[in-house]
């Protein structure tokens, strides 16, 4: 059995639930507890704060978990990363009021710092020779500048309206975070076998995310033209239809580049275009 700790509640919760569901792991609904069963895998999930989640793992109470990566750099925790998984994506920044000209990272010298991230920011500072003095609070960081508590923070920014609904702005980003999924290297035989299988899943989930399966109706007269514009993919099947004079093309489209192949290929003279969604890509 391999015990992996995720969110209880809060930002990662709904997606790190998503992912496990995702990977064909189900947990029992009704009343829940700390720590779950799953029904049809050798996995039980304990649900912790996230602050909790890296010492959990170090510490072995938990075998893995799921949790940003800038909780695992603020508690200097022995635990490693084993996968990035994609969401939760935010950074630590630093934040002036509005109003105040920037000159540089020397600005910070001597100021006040309100944040909920002292390790993470006290290493930033003395890499960077800079003495500021940290205040350290918990929640509601942004609004320490507007009642003169501090001259600046540290904190989490992911669109960047919170600063601007508080007069602040983004001056140093320190650190890029995201969900990932940490471990140590002391697993059992058995446990890192179904550890094993979990990421695998995952990277399966994973990889079907940012694509999309599509298939199109093409006269055999534009199928060299059509085939031109799938460059990189690996070869399209082509398949017969009931008219002789057509054809159809299937293959699978990265997400990113989507519109621009679509208006491409119908351009080239693919016709009725139908574009599905991948669940699992098995690689
Ligand atoms: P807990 O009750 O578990 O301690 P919390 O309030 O500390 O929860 P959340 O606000 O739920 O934490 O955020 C969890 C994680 O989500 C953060 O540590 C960060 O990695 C990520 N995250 C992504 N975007 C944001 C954001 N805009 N604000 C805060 N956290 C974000
Ligand atoms: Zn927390």
């Amino acid at each position: 059995m391999l015990r992996i700790a995720i969110q209880s509640k809060g930002r990662l919760y709904d997606e790190s639930m998503a992912l496990l569901e995702e990977a064909g792991i189900k947990l029992p609904g009704g009343k829940r507890t700390l720590l779950v069963p799953a029904r049809n895998f050798p996995i039980e999930v304990l649900f912790l704060r996230d602050d909790d989640i890296p010492e959990s793992v170090a510490s072995g109470v938990a075998d893995v978990g799921i949790v940003g990566l800038n909780e695992v750099l603020e508690k200097r925790c022995p635990v490693g990363v084993l996968k990035k998984l994609g969401f939760g994506r935010c950074r630590l920044s630093l934040a002036i009021p509005q109003d105040i000209d920037y000159p540089g990272r020397d600005w910070f010298t001597g100021k006040k710092i309100a944040t909920s991230y002292p390790g993470i920011l006290s290493d930033y500072l003395h890499r960077n020779g800079i003495e500021a003095d940290i205040h350290v609070i918990t929640g509601s960081v942004e609004i320490a500048p507007g009642i003169r508590l501090a001259d600046a923070i540290f904190d989490i920014v992911s669109s960047g309206s919170t600063l601007v609904s508080n007069r602040l702005k983004e001056v140093e980003q320190v650190v890029e975070s995201e969900a990932v999924l940490i471990g140590t290297d002391s697993l059992s035989g058995e446990k890192q076998e179904i550890l094993d299988e979990l990421i695998f899943r995952f990277e399966s989930v994973q990889a079907a995310d940012d694509k999309k399966y599509i298939l199109m109706n093409v006269p055999q007269t534009k199928l060299d033209d059509v085939l031109a514009v799938l460059p990189g993919i690996k070869s399209p099947t082509v398949m017969p239809l009931a008219d002789p004079a057509w054809c159809s093309v299937h293959t699978v489209l990265d997400e990113k580049r989507f519109w621009e192949i679509i208006n491409r290929l119908k351009a080239a003279g693919a016709e009725g275009i139908v574009v599905l969604d991948i669940e699992k890509m098995i690689l």
